[in-house]
């Protein structure tokens, strides 16, 4: 069986355009692989890495986004206070 005239395009914007993207660089085994979820309704943000499995739940202000929360887990996993199991 031949593929015929079937060639694929290379215009693939998979991407639709959303809020900000919020996979950000993990600073504990620096993949970039962590997430941020905010869950406005309680105002925590959630903070998970997909590589190494870190992850806190961060209380944040109402004003606070993905970028803010970052932050905070930044500074948490570099003062100690975020220990990973494993
Ligand atoms: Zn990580």
């Amino acid at each position: 069986m031949k593929n015929m005239g079937r060639k694929y395009k290379k215009k693939i914007p998979r991407r639709p355009p959303k809020r900000i993207p919020s996979v950000f660089q993990c600073p504990n085994c620096g993949k970039r692989a962590v997430r941020v979820e905010i869950d406005r309704d309680d105002n925590v943000a959630k903070v998970s890495c997909g590589s190494c499995k870190i992850s806190v739940e961060i209380k944040i202000p109402p004003i606070c986004n993905e970028v803010d929360a970052y932050g905070k887990f930044v500074d948490m996993v570099y003062s100690g206070e975020i220990t990973v199991e494993g």
